[in-house]
């Protein structure tokens, strides 16, 4: 879908996420092709900066960090994603609307995509979200999800290994999609799919 002929809600969504990994980076490149503006806040800490897939289904062999930079310029690609590096500090919502403090600016938005993978998550204290002591090795948090993957907060969304989702690339990055195709289908007001069809003959 164009710009021009989105519906002024998602022409007007700003979506926050945090955490720039397999699954956050995936949700801003499906929004971004719906054409709903993100904001992705990372500090550079995916654990697939230590991976190399040869799990990911039809692809070749490709290290992570090949990966993420791959992903990331895709997502720039759509001009409807901007990027702050560094670490977020907190979150807090008022009134229907986040704020995310982050080392190196705040920025509010109406949504908000918790993707911040296994690490401890501080600075979701303020939100009061429901979780569950999490079954995977090393994964400090599990928020509470339903099948679009959104939290108990209204407006509030998680994927990835912080959702409960395994641990494996392809899982996180096709539940940061979930997510996004969960927001798009409710900012829109009709069940949207991100399909490209074979030119003519082909
Ligand atoms: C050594 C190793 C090998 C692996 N090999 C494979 C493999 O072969 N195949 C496979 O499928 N999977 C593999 N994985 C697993 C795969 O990397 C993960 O499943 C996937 O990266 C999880 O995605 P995610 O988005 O949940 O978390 P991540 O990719 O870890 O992304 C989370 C992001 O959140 C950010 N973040 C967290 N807190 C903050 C904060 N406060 N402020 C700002 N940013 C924040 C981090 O910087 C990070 O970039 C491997 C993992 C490791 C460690």
């Amino acid at each position: 879908m164009s710009d021009a002929s989105a519906p002024a809600a998602l022409a007007d969504a700003h979506v926050l996420i945090v955490g720039g990994g397999a699954s956050g980076m995936t949700c801003a490149l499906f929004l971004a092709r719906a054409g709903v503006a993100s904001t992705v806040f990372d500090q550079n800490r995916s654990i697939l900066k230590r991976a190399e897939l040869h799990n990911y289904p039809g692809v070749a062999p490709v290290r992570g960090p090949d990966w993420l930079a791959a992903t990331r310029a895709q997502v720039e690609g759509f001009g409807r994603s901007t990027f702050v590096d560094g670490r977020v500090a907190k979150v807090s919502a008022a009134a229907g609307r986040f704020t995310v403090e982050a080392d190196r600016g705040t920025v509010e938005g109406d949504h908000l995509v918790i993707a911040a993978g296994q690490v401890p998550t501080p600075f979701l204290e303020g939100l009061g979200l429901e979780t569950v002591a999490p079954v995977q090795p090393y994964v400090q948090t599990n928020v509470v999800v339903d099948r679009w993957g959104r939290a108990s907060l209204p407006g509030v969304y998680a994927c990835g290994v912080v959702a409960g989702f395994p641990s494996q690339a392809v899982v996180c990055a096709g539940s940061g999609a979930n997510v996004a195709v969960g927001i798009v289908t409710a900012l829109g007001g009709e069940f949207w799919v991100d399909h490209d069809e074979l030119a003519k003959g082909e």
